[in-house]
C-alpha cells in the first residue's frame, strides 16, 4: 500500500504554544494539505491593558487557505479551543474533529457568536481513524484535568508523528484510563517524531492523581462549618466534578456564580461528566434561603480577574452573595504567572470582609495540576521511544528542561529540537531537519472583533499605563496666523511633586515655540510636531518619562 503514496516532505511548526503557555496551534503540512492541531487563546493578565485574549496570527494559513483541510482538537481547554471562533471567521475550515466534551463546548461558543451554522464539527473517540489526503490520523486517550483529552498519531508518507496533547499520567483517574498500551504499541512499531507537553518539565516526580486531590477536598468539607466558597477555572471540569460530588455527600446545596462556570457545569452535567442530582443545584438568588453549613458556592475568578464573580463578591458588588464572617474561600487553582498581584489584592479584600481564605491547599498547588511532571515525561518518552523529539506546550525554560530529560534517556542532542513559534521542522524519509520558518505573530483581541488590534494601539496602551498622558490645547487663527488661545495643559497619570510649577514652565515653552512657529505659516502637522517635540523633551528632562503627548489645535478662520 505504501507504494502508491507519493513521497512529499512534511513540515511541522507551531503558530502558538511554544515559548509561552497558551494559544496552542500546531500545524502539519505537505505540498497538498495542512492539518491544524488546536486553536487556542492566551490570557494576557496585566501585561496588556484592556486586552481580553491573544490569538495566533493565522497569516500563513490565510496565504495557504486552499491547503487547510481540517482542524483537530485534543481537548476542551481554552488554550486549545478559545481561538476557534476567530479562526473560522478568518479562513474556511472544512471540518473540525473534536472529542465529545470539547465539541459541546465549541458548539456552545460558536452558537453564542451566531456562527455555528458555518462550521462542521465531527466528534471522534479512541476508535476513530481519519484520513486527510496523505495523513492518517488516530487518537489515544490521555488523562488530564478535563474529561475527553486525547493525543494523536499522524502517519504520513515520510514517517510517524505522535503528539501527546496536554496530559499527566494518572493511574487512578476520574474517568477513563490513559491508553498506555496503545502508546506502547505505536512506540514498538516506530515513532519518528514526538511532540510532548512540557508545562511541568521543571517539576521532579509524579503529579499527584486526581484521587489524592479528592481527599483534600473531603478534608475541607469535613472541617468547615460555615459557607464554603470555592473558586476555580470553569475549564477544570475534573476538579469541579470532584468538588460537586463531595458537596452532595456532605448534604450541601451547590450554587454557581459566573456565567462561564454555569455553562461549563451545565454542559458537563448534560453529558454525565458531572454527576449531581438536580435537587442539589440551587439558583444563586436562593443562597439566602439556606443555612451556612448547607451551602457550597462555586465561582469563577480564581486569578483575581476584576470582572469575574469572585472580585465582584469580594467588593460587595454581587447581588446574590456578600461575604460574611465565617465564610471560607478556597482558591482551587494555582496562579498563572503575572496574576500574583491581582490575586493578593482579592485575598486581602476577602479577608477584610471577614472570610477565611485558603490559598495553599493541595487544590492550589501547581503539583496537583493536570500536567505531567518529570517522571511521567520520562515514562512517555520511554514508551514512545521516538527518533526525534520536539518539546511542546511551554515557555522556553520548560521546553529546554524537557529536551534535557529526553537526552538523559538517550535521544541524541542533535535529534531534540527546541522551537519557537514559526520555526519549522521538515520530516522527509524518516529524517527530521530544520526548515524555513513560517510567518507568525500575535493578534490582540479586545472584545470580539476578529481583526484584533493593530500593534500601535497596544503601544499606546503601554505608554498610557507606564508613562501617562499630556494633552496640550491651543487656539489658532489661521487667517492671521496668530495664537488666540494660549496653551492649556491637561495631564493624566503623570503626577510629580511640584508638578504644577513644572507644567507652567512647560506651558510657557510650548507657547514660545508656537509663537515662533506661527511666523512661518506652519501646517497643523508642523505645529503638532513642534508642540510634541518641545513638550516631550521638557517632560523627559523633568521626569525621565515619555508620556503620550496629544496636541489639540482649535482653529478659527477659513
Ligand atoms: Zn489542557
Ligand atoms: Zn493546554
Amino acid at each position: 500500500m505504501a507504494s502508491n503514496i507519493i513521497s512529499m516532505p512534511v513540515s511541522i511548526y507551531a503558530l502558538g504554544g511554544l515559548g509561552e503557555v497558551g494559544k496552542n496551534c500546531y500545524c502539519i503540512e505537505n505540498e497538498q494539505s495542512i492539518i491544524i492541531i488546536d486553536a487556542g487563546v492566551r490570557f494576557p493578565g496585566t501585561e496588556y491593558p484592556g486586552i481580553d485574549y491573544i490569538i495566533p496570527d493565522w497569516v500563513h494559513l490565510k496565504n495557504n487557505r486552499n491547503k487547510v483541510k481540517a482542524l483537530f482538537i485534543t481537548h476542551g481547554h481554552e488554550d486549545h479551543i478559545g481561538g476557534i471562533p476567530f479562526l473560522v471567521q478568518s479562513i474556511n475550515i472544512p471540518i473540525i474533529y473534536a472529542p465529545k466534551l470539547a465539541a459541546a463546548l465549541i458548539k456552545n461558543r460558536l452558537e453564542e457568536q451566531k456562527i455555528l451554522s458555518r462550521v462542521n464539527i465531527v466528534e471522534y473517540d479512541e476508535n476513530t481513524e481519519v484520513r486527510v489526503d496523505q495523513f492518517k490520523v488516530r487518537f489515544f486517550r490521555v488523562t488530564h484535568s478535563i474529561p475527553d483529552s486525547f493525543g494523536m498519531c499522524i502517519d504520513t508518507s515520510e514517517g510517524r508523528i505522535v503528539t501527546t496533547g496536554d496530559f499527566k499520567v494518572d493511574l487512578t483517574p476520574i474517568g477513563p484510563d490513559f491508553e498506555l498500551a496503545k502508546l506502547t504499541k505505536m512506540g514498538l512499531e516506530g515513532v519518528d517524531l514526538l511532540l510532548s507537553d512540557s508545562t511541568n518539565a521543571e517539576i521532579e516526580g509524579f503529579t499527584p492523581s486526581e484521587k489524592n486531590v479528592l481527599s483534600s477536598i473531603e478534608e475541607i468539607f469535613d472541617s468547615i462549618m460555615g459557607r464554603i466558597i470555592i473558586s476555580t477555572f470553569s475549564s477544570n471540569i475534573s476538579r469541579i466534578q470532584q468538588i460537586c460530588e463531595v458537596a452532595v455527600a456532605h448534604n450541601r446545596k451547590i450554587a454557581i456564580i459566573g456565567r462561564s462556570m454555569e455553562k461549563a457545569v451545565e454542559i458537563s452535567r448534560s453529558f454525565g461528566y458531572i454527576k449531581v442530582p438536580d435537587s442539589s443545584i440551587i439558583q444563586a438568588e436562593d443562597i439566602k434561603l439556606y443555612k451556612n453549613n448547607e451551602l457550597l458556592i462555586l465561582c469563577t475568578g480564581s486569578q483575581g480577574e476584576p470582572m469575574a464573580a469572585l472580585s465582584r463578591v469580594a467588593n460587595g458588588e454581587h447581588k446574590d452573595l456578600t461575604i460574611i464572617p465565617g465564610d471560607t474561600v478556597v482558591f482551587s487553582s494555582s496562579a498563572i504567572p503575572g496574576n500574583g498581584l491581582m490575586i493578593k489584592r482579592i485575598v486581602n479584600t476577602l479577608t477584610r470582609a471577614g472570610a477565611d481564605v485558603i490559598t495553599n491547599s493541595i487544590l492550589s498547588d501547581i503539583h496537583s495540576s493536570g500536567h505531567a511532571s518529570r517522571q511521567e515525561l520520562r515514562l512517555v518518552l520511554k514508551l514512545v521511544n521516538p527518533k526525534y523529539f520536539m518539546p511542546a506546550h511551554g515557555e522556553y525554560r520548560m521546553l529546554r528542561q524537557h529536551a534535557e530529560i529526553a537526552q538523559t534517556l538517550g535521544i541524541p542532542k542533535e535529534n531534540c529540537f527546541i522551537l519557537d513559534n514559526g520555526d519549522c521542522l521538515v520530516l522527509s524519509k524518516k529524517k527530521v531537519t530544520r526548515g524555513y520558518p513560517v510567518e507568525h505573530g500575535n493578534i490582540y483581541i479586545d472584545g470580539t472583533d476578529i481583526n484584533g488590534l493593530v500593534p500601535t494601539v497596544m503601544v499606546d496602551r503601554r505608554i498610557l499605563t507606564d508613562d501617562g498622558m499630556l494633552a496640550i490645547a491651543i487656539g489658532v487663527d489661521t487667517k492671521s496666523n496668530t495664537l488666540i488661545v494660549p496653551p492649556t495643559l491637561f495631564t493624566r497619570g503623570l503626577i510629580k511633586q511640584g508638578s504644577s510649577e513644572a507644567l507652567e514652565r512647560c506651558r510657557m515653552l510650548v507657547e514660545q515655540e508656537v509663537l515662533d512657529a506661527l511666523k512661518g505659516k506652519p501646517s497643523f502637522a508642523d505645529l503638532k510636531n513642534k508642540i510634541k517635540t518641545v513638550a516631550g523633551a521638557f517632560i523627559y528632562a523633568q521626569t525621565r518619562r515619555h508620556p503620550m503627548i496629544i496636541p489639540l489645535i482649535m482653529s478659527k478662520g477659513e
